[in-house]
């Protein structure tokens, strides 16, 4: 299972990995990104909104990582949370479309990031789906990439299979290390 807020967190692993840069600065990869969550907009972000999102990134981020360590979440990171959606205003419309009617919710000010609007929503869907104890992260410390833990008793400890053999490896190797050292 994906959420937007998680991926939208694991954007910031690009900066380190594979293509070693910002995806939030990049125009075409910003775009890529939101168009595949179904979130189109008409124009490029400016700057300021480039630096709300990597604001509120980090905002998640801290508060995501806390609770896969069972840190306590500070409530002063809510409250920020809250302060982001204090600007939203919708009302509801009712439409006919494909065939049947629909009844929608419509931004009253348009000036807002109805992106940043978005990512937090899912970080909403995350709680009250009571999910958020299934998001933790990679354990290579060299990745950190959060995932969506389905195991059963949530046991999962790596991204992928690359990070899961490379840190088998390694543990194998500071074994025989250790265990060369204790024949020394
Ligand atoms: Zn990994």
């Amino acid at each position: 299972m994906k959420y937007l807020c998680i991926e939208f967190i694991n954007t910031e692993w690009y900066n380190f990995h594979e293509m070693f840069k910002e995806p939030l600065k990049d125009e075409k990869l910003i775009l890529d990104f939101f168009n595949s969550w179904n979130i189109d907009f008409k124009k490029p972000l400016q700057n300021n909104q480039i630096e709300i999102l990597l604001d509120l990134r980090d905002l998640l981020k801290k508060i995501i990582y806390s609770n896969c360590k069972n840190e306590k979440i500070d409530l002063n990171d809510f409250r920020l949370i809250n302060n982001y959606m204090a600007s939203y205003e919708f009302k509801k419309n009712i439409v006919f479309e494909n065939g049947e009617y629909n009844i929608i919710e419509v931004l009253t000010n348009s000036y807002v990031n109805l992106v940043v609007y978005k990512i937090i929503s899912s970080f909403f869907d995350l709680v009250s789906e009571n999910k958020l104890s299934r998001i933790n992260y990679c354990k290579n410390p060299d990745c950190n990439w959060l995932f969506y833990d389905e195991s059963k008793n949530k046991t999962r400890k790596w991204c992928d299979n690359t990070c899961a053999s490379l840190m088998k490896v390694r543990k194998y190797r500071n074994k025989l290390k250790s265990s060369n050292n204790h024949l020394l």
